[in-house]
């Protein structure tokens, strides 16, 4: 599942190959992934309009537009972003060769080039102008005051904290326990337990799970990450991984070392 650094990924490569390109046509035909706009209701506002800049909070990413609209893009379970890059003038969003069965959104440039959100399971979005004030500041860019007055308050669990979007954008499931593993922090502990000093050092090492992620291509190359198994081990100290559903997601952790 994408999680922050997959997210970021994909913002960078629409940065890098997607933007100052005319937009000449949007197939926006799947009402499921463009829920609620109707067809062409996304076209309308898009064509004829350049992307000029893209943006991600969490796992919520967004591309501003000259002519106003933002368009959102949602990853989803599943979802990638592809850039095509096809012969100039031939935008053909129906096409089987150019509109393979995952396309669920494709934006099509005057250059023959495409932006197209792939989603094998169709859980990604494409909307116009989203909501984002629902969110959380962004994992990796918190500060340090923002994270201890934000995350250390209530009685959930730590781990099913600071999933919470709105309290802190971007930690899924697996840099959840990546992170928490890496604070020797338990997921299991009520997120008003921790001092400051407890909030500092899984800021810290949420932080550089995330950098570590970006860096290596997503966060299934967490450290800890290969030994979430039934009979797995933990990779510092030996002891046999805890595992348990908290805040409905399943989670392992060092019942040694992460208190
Ligand atoms: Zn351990």
């Amino acid at each position: 599942m994408p999680e922050l650094p997959e997210v970021e990924a994909a913002r960078s490569l629409i940065e890098e190959r997607a933007l100052g390109r005319e937009i000449v046509a949007v197939d926006d035909s799947d009402t499921y992934v463009c829920r609620p706009h109707s067809p062409g209701e996304i076209a309308d506002a898009l064509v004829g309009a350049t992307l000029t800049s893209a943006h991600r909070r969490g796992k919520t990413m967004w591309v501003a537009t000259d002519r106003g609209p933002v368009l959102g893009l949602h990853l989803g379970m599943a979802g990638k972003i592809v850039i095509g890059e096809h012969e100039a003038g031939e935008p053909k969003p129906d096409g089987p060769v150019l509109a393979p069965q995952w396309d669920r959104f494709t934006v099509f440039f005057a250059d023959g080039g495409s932006l197209i959100l792939r989603d094998k399971r169709r859980l990604g979005r494409a909307v116009l102008d989203p909501v984002i004030e629902h969110l959380g500041p962004d994992a990796a860019e918190i500060t340090r005051k923002a994270f201890r007055e934000r995350v250390g308050h209530g009685a959930a669990p730590l781990k099913a904290r600071i999933m919470d979007q709105s309290v802190l954008a971007g930690v899924g499931n697996l840099l959840a326990d990546e992170a928490l593993w890496q604070a020797r922090l338990s997921p299991v502990r009520p997120a008003q337990s921790l001092d400051d000093e407890d909030l500092d050092r899984l800021r810290n090492a949420i932080r550089a799970s995330t950098r570590r992620a970006i860096r290596l291509g997503g966060v299934h190359h967490g450290e800890v990450i290969p030994h979430r198994t039934r009979d797995g081990h933990c990779p510092r100290c030996g002891a046999p991984m805890a595992r348990k559903q908290v805040g409905g997601r399943t989670t392992y952790w060092c019942p040694e070392e992460q208190v």
